[in-house]
């Protein structure tokens, strides 16, 4: 597959650019994401880190 999307760093996946609001693009979150409350997005993201370690 080559066109994957748009990586959002909340959810760790490829979503294509519509799921992209222009801000959430830039930080690389997805609308589904970014209604989230902040708690729970920064704990996504933590999870995310923690996964994505060498
Ligand atoms: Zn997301």
């Amino acid at each position: 597959m080559k066109k994957r999307g748009h990586y959002c760093k909340i959810c760790g996946e490829y979503k294509s650019n519509e799921k992209f609001s222009g801000k959430g693009h830039a930080a690389h979150i997805c609308k589904t994401c970014a209604s989230l409350p902040p708690e729970e997005k920064s704990e996504m993201a933590a999870m995310n880190r923690l996964l994505n370690l060498p």
